[in-house]
């Protein structure tokens, strides 16, 4: 490899966090209120703005998405030796939050097109055993959730989504996050919509509603104490300190008020990508990232399949050489040192391993410009141009 890579300097980031509107004078407004612990004013307009948007029937702010999956696997008494079925493509909390309550992870591989779990893989990893169901919409491309609900409510198996790459999508005009009886967001700074760190747990079935509020207070029923509910608070239950603070919220809010401004931004670098590398994916250097008709896609991030994992490795390198970050992504999760002692081996999911080592991510954040964007693709085609000659 060039020994230029290492110490080649960044000109384009993979992601660069931005403000979009009234970050910074809500985290001031939040302060200057002296309520800055959780649940202040702007976790409430948080929460509003969520179930309004989304239509879950109950939004909880959390410390992180991961912190939003170890809740449902709370809620869901997870225990010792149950077994919880989750992509193999996916990020390691979407699982290790079940694992964490001692559950068996059961992996799924994925569909090629799609990359979201593979909806026919599902049934035959069923047992008497299994609790639950993670679904990830990869890339904010919706999994196909009507025959994961039919699997799902033929064997009584609650599912969750996973949904942190996909707030305001939708999958068949149905907002993602309102298919399982629970979802969860990240709002971490490579999101859509972020505050640096943080998450949500959206609830769709209302029986949980009760027990995720006192969860998410260290066990207590302080939530009910400070609605007037009752006249003092105490323990009643497991749980732990998933409640961010609203000086977080502040700024998340204001992220989420601009939806509309960051969304059409996003939309229009997905399109940019989209349209100007179809040339080159119709030549065969590359496929570009499959959204069904009856997905609509949050514009999340943008990926190149390459043909294989020396191309992605070579495209990744000719472009740090350039000063352009691209990143691969998730790695196989059976194939991990974890997965590997829960008993994953190579072959359990073909496709997964496959794709794994062949993917590319383009830089993509909202105040991504028109001319990097055209600095990053021209350096696709000399790559191409480079190995087109070469061969
Ligand atoms: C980002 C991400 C998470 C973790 O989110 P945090 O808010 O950082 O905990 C979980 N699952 C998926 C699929 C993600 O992309």
């Amino acid at each position: 490899m060039n020994e230029n890579t290492n110490n080649t300097k960044i000109r384009i980031p993979f992601n660069r966090p931005a403000l979009t509107g009234n970050e910074m004078r809500y985290v001031s407004e939040a302060v200057a209120r002296g309520h800055i612990s959780g649940d202040g004013i702007f976790t409430k307009k948080c929460h509003a703005f969520l179930e309004q948007v989304i239509g879950a029937k109950k939004a909880l702010l959390t410390t992180s998405c991961t912190h939003a999956l170890e809740m449902a696997a709370i809620l869901l008494d997870i225990q010792s030796g149950d077994e919880v079925i989750s992509p193999s493509f996916t990020f390691v909390s979407t699982i290790n939050a079940f694992a964490l309550r001692g559950a068996q992870p059961i992996f799924a591989d994925i569909r090629a097109d799609t990359l979201n779990i593979d909806e026919n893989r599902i049934e035959e990893l069923i047992t008497p055993r299994t609790k639950a169901i993670v679904v990830v919409h990869y890339a904010g491309v919706g999994a196909e959730m009507d025959p994961i609900m039919r699997i799902a409510d033929a064997h009584g198996i609650p599912v969750i989504e996973d949904n942190s790459h996909g707030l305001f999508g939708a999958y068949k005009g149905r907002a993602l996050g309102t298919f399982g009886c629970m979802a969860t967001q990240s709002f971490h700074e490579t999101k859509n919509i972020h505050c640096g760190e943080g998450g949500a747990l959206l609830i769709n079935d209302a029986r949980f509603i009760q027990r995720a509020e006192i969860i998410r207070e260290k066990g207590t029923n302080r939530s009910r104490f400070f609605r007037g509910e009752i006249d003092k608070y105490t323990w009643v239950d497991i749980g732990s300190s998933y409640l961010p603070s609203d000086m977080l919220a502040a700024f998340l809010y204001a992220q989420l008020e601009s939806h509309d401004i960051i969304q059409r931004k996003r939309q229009c670098i997905w399109d940019r990508y989209f349209q100007h590398l179809q040339s080159l994916a119709r030549e065969g250097h590359f496929s570009l990232p499959t959204v069904p008709a009856h997905c609509q896609q949050p514009y999340h991030m943008f990926y190149l399949l390459m043909p294989s994992a020396k191309h992605q490795q070579e495209l990744i390198a000719h472009l740090k050489i350039h000063g352009i970050y691209s990143v691969f992504h998730y790695l196989p999760l059976h194939l991990s040192g974890m997965g590997q002692r829960f008993g994953g081996k190579a072959g359990d999911c073909p496709v997964t391993e496959d794709i794994s080592y062949r993917l590319l991510r383009l830089p993509f954040y909202n105040d991504l410009t028109e001319a990097d964007q055209e600095d990053i693709m021209r350096s696709i085609a000399d790559w191409v141009d480079g190995t087109s000659s070469a061969s």
